[in-house]
């Protein structure tokens, strides 16, 4: 039988990834009172309408109070607002989390807001997610057997991590730590950039003349390159500049790997482009077999 692990929850930001927290705790009986926030009443009235939060306020500073666990979960460039408007409701106790896919980022924008890094804020990311967004598209196994990364501060007390470590484990995910830089430029190369690729190749293909024809001929492959193309703007918009670093080092590395192929293909260097192609199969499969 569970047993209650956060007595009221506050869900800033209740979107796939906020919605589909609340939804997985409520499913595993660990949360008392859900409350959702956020700035768009009639997304927080179908939040409640669906069962994803119990009730939900647009005062940020009333929907914190007598919580004993925060998540944000709004877009990166949003957090430091959010941050500004709970720093003096937040009660003592309080573990405030986030979800945002850079991690020095949303740090830093704490740490501007209170001056110093909160002990209590145990910043962490979801490596799970689709390419759609609002509440509508949240769903309870969002995280299960999914890897949950934290990236817990030297403040941090152990409580804190282990309270927001225990909170994913009840949505069936598997939580790992990682220091931040690592985590920000692991993600540049396997989440950032690849995002970075779909939406430079479809919108190369949309903007060309005949871009009608090329897409009534686009098969399977094109499907499942470009899937992640469908992802909200608003959201990669502040991911790209959040990560920007670390997304431009790898996005560096690839136009030059990229300029190599090109060079190969004017050459017609068959053995490079075995080479190559045989390399990133090779790599591919493994990664494929793994999971
Ligand atoms: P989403 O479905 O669009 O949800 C974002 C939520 O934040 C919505 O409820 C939205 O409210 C609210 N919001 C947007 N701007 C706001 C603002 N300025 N102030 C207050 N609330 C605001 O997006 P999501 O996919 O859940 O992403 C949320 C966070 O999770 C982001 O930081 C993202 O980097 C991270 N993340 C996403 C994924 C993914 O695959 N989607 C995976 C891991 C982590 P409205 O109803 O008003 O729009």
């Amino acid at each position: 039988m569970s047993s209650i692990l956060i007595q009221r929850l506050c869900i800033i930001g209740v979107g796939l990834i906020g919605g589909s927290l609340a939804r997985a705790l409520r499913e595993a009986g660990v949360v008392g009172d859900v409350i959702g926030a956020g700035r768009n009443e009639q997304h927080l009235q179908q939040a409640v309408e669906l069962g994803v939060i119990d009730r939900y306020e647009l005062q940020l500073s009333q929907a914190v109070e007598q919580a004993d666990m925060v998540v944000i979960a709004v877009p990166m460039l949003a957090m430091q607002t959010v941050f500004e408007q709970i720093k003096d409701h937040i009660p003592d106790e309080c573990i405030i989390t986030d979800v945002g896919s850079a991690k020095a980022q949303a740090v830093s924008a704490a740490e501007k807001v209170f001056g110093q890094i909160p002990e209590n804020f145990v910043p962490g990311h979801p490596i799970a997610g689709t390419e759609k967004s609002g509440v509508a598209a949240s769903f309870a196994e969002l995280f299960k057997d999914r890897r949950i990364i934290l990236t817990p501060t030297e403040q941090n007390s152990k409580a804190a991590i282990s309270k927001v470590r225990q909170m994913w484990q009840a949505c069936g995910a598997e939580v790992q730590e990682m220091n931040i830089q690592h985590h920000d430029e692991v993600l540049a190369a396997t989440s950032h950039l690849p995002h970075m690729l779909a939406y430079a190749l479809v919108d190369t293909l949309a903007r060309m003349d005949d871009s009608q024809e090329i897409f009534s001929y686009a098969a399977g492959g094109f499907r499942d390159f470009t899937r992640i193309a469908s992802s909200d703007p608003n959201m990669w918009h502040d991911i790209c500049l959040a990560n920007s670093e670390a997304l431009l080092k790898v996005m560096h590395q690839f136009k030059d790997d990229l300029q190599l192929l090109i060079n190969a293909i004017e050459k017609g260097d068959s053995e490079f482009l075995k080479q190559t192609f045989t390399r990133a199969k090779q790599a591919r499969d493994t990664y494929t077999d793994k999971t």
